[in-house]
């Protein structure tokens, strides 16, 4: 049976298990009742067959047919009941109308056994006694779910019994008596001790069935808790980034201009500003894939050496504008390719090196890659990074690795960073089957490092995209397809720039009309539209153009990997994230369109 759940106090909760196990041995009583009518029947007749002999026939067949009804009437009720499943607050009467029948046919039971052994032959007072008693056995276990209606029976059967062996003036008439007696309180503890094992039983199915439902409740708000939080940061990130994408593109575009000294100055800051607003929603994207366990890993052959050397030479800069020597001391016997998710581990490796740089001032960071292990199938390498910064005291380093964690507010104000870094990093080398680890003495510096096992790759790498080889102007029309006003004059000006002739539609319909109708060196669509979305009107170009070739460029700031995917399901050939940056955008047409002669 399903539930719904809302959460109920321990005493409701106890109390609707108790009814429920009240209902089910209510149940239990009809479902057990079945043989019981019949064998009730069939030992009437075998009764009445053994003492025919020796009594009036009137008398035993007026017996049998009263006997007859009481079963019909039973079989009826019972089959009422069979009809359809009864709520458990139904189920009272049924009860009572049930108990009702047992102790009509106990009494008419009873009443044979006082006729029945009214005589002084031998096999039909044996026979009475061996049938009532049998019944009464048989029914200890079919009416033990309601106690009182067993009680009821046993005396009614067995009751007059009892007090025709007293009446006896005969040796050993009380015998039998006292033999009745303590047979039927035999019976009653049999009954009762089934009772008690039944009940335990239904609780513990009840209250299992209460657990289960509880917790599939909780985890299912949790995770449709989880789903709207991811959704909801998605979006955000998706709103945040269009009117990014107007703010990065026009200053890049004032940087190039001719500025002052003080202009260059604000445009920079507003520049670094975005760049840091761009990285936290990254992060905290990351995260949430993170956390929702939506993070997938590639397995592609690497380099570990060419790794380490490209991310040092990305933070070269930022170091070398501190005045910081940055060096990589790559290990002996390093594999030459290795197989695993070189992406993430770029990201890791960026976060360590980045955050080196940045809590050093003075000395210098050494990033080491080394070998563990080695056999013919797999490596365990050893990347550490150290610097001789401002370091982190032991309580920090306890919680460093906790989302949004900085050793002081004043860290932000000064260092700038969300403090979800090192949390994300260590989330993926644990998905990667390691653990980062710290060592650090405050006002010396610290070290992060952490091993790998990584199989050896056995296939040559796959070659790194050739450069474009022209820097020169592209030439052609593109047709730009974006609503944000924002995002058309950033990209505009972009294409400009480029030597390519932009023209600007602002909705999916009009775009589709406009790319199969004319001719375009490319066509950059945006996906997030009103009316017809950039997907809806790739699919509809595709169509009409058929096997004309048109390259389409998604631009979009939905930049989740199942964005990527529907894209390039509806016919996308590129995809570029918003917000662009200007050589970004360059290099991605340089693949599709023709440079000018
Ligand atoms: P962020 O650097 O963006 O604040 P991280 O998660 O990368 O976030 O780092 C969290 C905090 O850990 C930092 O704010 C800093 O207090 C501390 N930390 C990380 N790396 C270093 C380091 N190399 N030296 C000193 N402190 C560090």
């Amino acid at each position: 049976m399903t539930r719904t759940h809302a959460p109920q106090p321990a005493d409701a909760v106890r109390a609707d298990i108790a009814a429920r196990v009240e209902g089910e041995m209510t149940r239990l009583l009809y479902r057990a009742a079945g043989f019981g009518l019949f064998s009730n029947f069939v030992l009437a007749l075998v009764l009445v067959a053994g003492v025919w002999t020796y009594f009036p026939a009137r008398l035993t067949l007026g017996w049998l047919a009263v006997i007859f009804v009481l079963s019909v009437v039973r079989l009826l009720l019972n089959r009422a009941f069979d009809r359809r499943a009864r709520r458990d607050d139904e189920l009272g009467a049924w009860r009572v109308a049930f108990c009702t029948g047992v102790v009509l046919a106990g009494v008419v039971w009873g009443v044979g056994t006082w006729l029945f052994l009214d005589t002084p032959e031998l096999l039909p007072r044996c026979l009475v006694i061996l049938i009532i008693s049998g019944m009464n056995a048989g029914a200890a276990r079919s009416l033990a779910a309601v106690r009182l209606c067993y009680v009821a029976y046993t005396v009614t059967t067995l009751g007059p019994g009892a007090v025709a062996f007293m009446s006896y003036h005969e040796v050993g008439s009380w015998t039998l008596a006292g033999c009745t007696i303590t047979y039927a309180l035999f019976l009653h503890n049999t009954a009762r001790l089934h009772q008690l094992d039944l009940q335990k039983l239904f609780r513990l199915i009840f209250e299992n069935e209460e657990l289960v439902s509880t917790l599939s409740d909780a985890k299912r708000r949790a995770e449709s808790a989880n789903q709207a939080k991811s959704e909801f940061l998605a979006t955000m990130s998706h709103e945040i980034r269009t009117p990014m994408n107007g703010v990065t593109g026009m200053l890049q575009l004032l940087q190039d201009t001719p500025l002052t000294a003080e202009q260059q100055e604000q445009v920079g800051i507003a520049s670094k500003s975005a760049g840091t607003l761009l990285h936290l929603l990254d992060d905290i994207l990351d995260l949430t894939k993170v956390e929702s366990g939506q993070l997938d890993f590639e397995e592609i052959d690497f380099s570990p050496e060419e790794l380490v050397e490209e991310v040092a030479a990305l933070c070269s800069t930022p170091a070398s504008l501190k005045g910081l020597p940055l060096h990589f001391r790559p290990g002996p016997g390093l594999p030459p390719l290795v197989t695993g998710d070189p992406m993430r581990l770029r990201q890791v490796l960026l976060n360590l090196i980045g955050n080196a740089v940045k809590f050093t001032e003075q000395g210098s960071v050494e990033i080491s890659l080394g070998v563990v292990r080695s056999d013919a199938r797999t490596a365990v390498l050893h990347f550490a990074v150290k610097d001789t910064g401002i370091g982190i005291d032991a309580a920090t380093q306890g919680r460093l690795f906790q989302k949004f964690m900085q050793a002081d507010s004043s860290m932000t104000r000064r260092y700038g960073g969300s403090g979800l870094g090192l949390a994300i990093s260590q989330s993926l080398v644990r998905c990667m089957g390691s653990e980062i680890k710290v060592e650090s003495t405050p006002g010396q510096g610290a070290r992060f490092h952490f091993d790998l096992t990584l199989p050896r790759a056995e296939t040559a790498p796959v070659p790194p995209p050739a450069p474009a080889e022209t820097r020169g102007r592209l030439q052609g029309r593109v047709l730009v397809i974006d609503d944000d006003w924002g995002s058309q004059r950033v990209v505009e000006m972009f294409l400009r720039k480029t030597g390519l002739e932009p023209v600007i539609v602002n909705n999916g319909v009009e775009g589709a009309q406009l790319a199969v109708h004319e001719e375009w060196a490319a066509v950059l669509m945006d996906l997030e539209m009103p009316g017809m979305d950039g997907l809806e009107t790739t699919r509809r170009i595709r169509r009409q153009l058929q096997d004309q070739p048109l390259p389409i460029i998604a631009l979009t700031a939905n930049v989740r990997p199942e964005d990527r995917a529907a894209s390039a399901a509806a016919g996308v050939d590129d995809f570029l994230a918003k917000p662009v940056r200007q050589d970004e955008l360059r290099a991605c047409l340089e693949k599709w369109v023709k440079p000018a002669q």
